[in-house]
């Protein structure tokens, strides 16, 4: 029988992503014995993250700053614009160091089977950062699985007409491959490659 206490911190946790009942379970036990040491750097961490977190209102990213630190970064191409499905996405990106540009996190994929509508999705503030203008390339990176392709041509479909140049990362990528999961090196190939959407 297990505490109160250990019961809700399990059941807090086994809602993290990737994180189910038993490893919620493992993990609280693995704290409990820690809480000399671990356990006040996790409570450390996980105060400094609800304090100083914010959204970038520019491009969609979480930093502690914003515009967060890659928006406000003088020396970074203004004319290049990666669009991602999520922030984890950019992060991975980013660890790469190949892609120079900004940035732009849509906050998910186009899924009809979740409900998730273009206009649930960051699209609108992507095509007015477009129209501002300044801008000669978008890279469409999404995954590539079936919702991460059917969100890159809806963006494509919108842009059409716009005087930008729209390309989308060479599927070198797995088949299902989801960015966050991918070693660099692979990024890397798959950014240099990168492609003229077709229609
Ligand atoms: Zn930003």
């Amino acid at each position: 029988m297990a505490s109160q206490e250990i019961d809700a911190l399990s059941a807090s946790l086994s809602r993290l992503p990737g994180l189910g009942p038993r490893s919620a379970r493992r993990a609280v036990l693995w704290l409990v014995k820690r809480r000399e040491t671990a356990l006040p750097q996790l409570l450390e961490a996980l105060a400094a993250v609800r304090d100083t977190l914010v959204e970038c209102a520019i491009c969609g990213n979480v930093d502690t700053q914003n515009p967060c630190g890659i928006c406000a970064d003088t020396r970074r191409d203004q004319r290049q614009i990666c669009v991602v499905e999520d922030v984890a996405d950019l992060w991975a990106l980013d660890r790469a160091r190949l892609f120079t540009g900004r940035y732009h996190v849509l906050g998910g994929k186009l899924s009809a089977l979740d409900g998730v509508r273009p206009e649930d999705l960051s699209i609108g503030a992507l095509l007015e950062r477009v129209q501002n203008g300044g801008i000669d390339e978008v890279v469409l990176a999404m995954n590539a699985t079936l919702e991460g392709q059917t969100t890159a041509h809806y963006i494509a479909e919108k842009m059409d007409g716009m005087p930008v140049r729209i390309t989308q990362l060479a599927h070198g990528l797995p088949v299902g491959g989801e960015l966050d999961y991918l070693d660099e090196g692979t990024l890397a190939q798959a950014l240099r490659a990168r492609r003229p959407m077709a229609g």
